[in-house]
């Protein structure tokens, strides 16, 4: 598949590694049934550029080109008041010389505080233009457009990207990233049995899935819902692979049975803290030195772990972990990482 037809602005050098994690999969295997696991490996797309990089990063590299491409002046985007995407917009923004503002949607009642640490902090720090904060369930599309309408009317030209990068442009990013594993596993003469990862706004699962069924790489992808549970996360996921793939021009239509969502380990609430989740954080951290996140792939790896207990591969399978960054809100949550908060479930 040929991507070059598309404007990309490139924000990290090279391919982030694969890896495996020998010590937490032997971790990982103790405690599964029969001590019996599977070989884990990572994709480091944490060491992504836009620093501390993540999935967002793939996905700007074509939505930043393209608001060049229009002659915006202004980045403007949407998420949480932990926002990695929004964090990671505004790092490009900076490297580009353009502006950047925000709408951040309270989806927790009470969560968006003026000196807040994590990615709050970086927020103010790489120097966001003006922030707009609205209660959860607001039409975020609507906010952003009247943000673009009010620097119009000042001469100026936003650029709108909707929350996660997830359009069909920023989906080319995983397109991208399939290819890059694709090479990567051929050089390393490595194969994988399972794909692991995050499914939230579903560009960077949709994206990936678009470019392992255009490139015919058989591997399957499971998604671990960070805000959803399968029955309302897979027509999104489907939906966006499809239009990733109609933007390509492949002529194909992407099977349903291709997209596997699994639910059950974001609970009680997107972005709120469980148990597992702070197994998975410590688990990592202190068997391969590798920093997760607790609002999405601390609940990813959460996921993996839970599938590798109940049996979903066997010994010498290999399981590659698509690690989608998000340090700065680990800052965040300092006492529930540790342990010393009392966490639901
Ligand atoms: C945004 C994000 C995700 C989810 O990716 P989507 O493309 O929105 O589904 C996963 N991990 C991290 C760290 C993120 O910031």
């Amino acid at each position: 598949m040929d991507l070059s037809r598309f404007a990309r602005r490139r924000y990290t050098r090279g391919a982030t590694p694969i890896e495996p994690m020998p010590r937490f999969s032997a971790a990982l295997a103790a405690s599964c049934p029969g001590g019996r696991g599977p070989e884990v490996w990572v994709k480091r797309d944490d060491l992504l550029g836009l620093s501390p990089g993540g999935n967002k990063t793939r996905k700007l590299e074509f939505l930043v080109a393209d608001a060049l491409h229009q002659g915006a002046d202004t980045l403007i985007t949407c998420g949480a008041p932990q926002s990695n995407h929004c964090r990671i917009t505004l790092a490009a923004a900076v490297k580009e010389g353009l502006q950047c503002r925000f709408v951040i949607e309270e989806r927790v009642p009470d969560s968006y505080h003026d000196g807040a640490t994590g990615n709050h902090f970086l927020f103010r720090l790489y120097g966001v233009e003006a922030i707009t904060v609205v209660p959860g369930g607001s039409d975020m599309a609507a906010a952003m457009q009247a943000v673009a309408d009010e620097l119009k009317q000042q001469g100026r030209k936003g650029y709108v990207i909707p929350g996660g990068g997830s359009n069909a442009l920023g989906g080319l990013g995983y397109v991208a990233c399939a290819q890059e594993l694709q090479l990567q596993a051929f050089e390393r003469g490595v194969g994988f049995d399972a794909v692991v990862v995050g499914s939230g706004s579903s560009g960077t699962h949709g994206g990936l899935l678009a470019g392992f069924v255009g490139n015919r790489i058989e591997t399957p992808i499971i998604g671990i819902g960070v805000s959803r549970d399968p029955e309302q996360q897979a027509p999104l996921v489907h939906a966006e692979a499809q239009a990733v793939s109609d933007l390509l021009e492949l002529n194909l239509k992407v099977p349903r049975d291709a997209v596997r969502c699994i639910g059950g380990y974001w609970q009680p609430k997107y972005s709120l803290p469980n148990r597992r989740m702070v197994e998975a954080v410590q688990m990592l951290a202190r068997t391969e030195a590798i920093l997760l996140d607790p609002v999405y792939t601390g609940k990813v790896m959460a996921g993996l772990i839970g599938l590798a207990r109940a049996g979903e591969w066997g010994a010498g399978q290999r399981v590659l972990f698509i690690h989608t960054g998000g340090l700065p809100s680990l800052f965040a949550y300092q006492r529930v990482v540790l342990g010393q908060d009392d966490v639901e479930r």
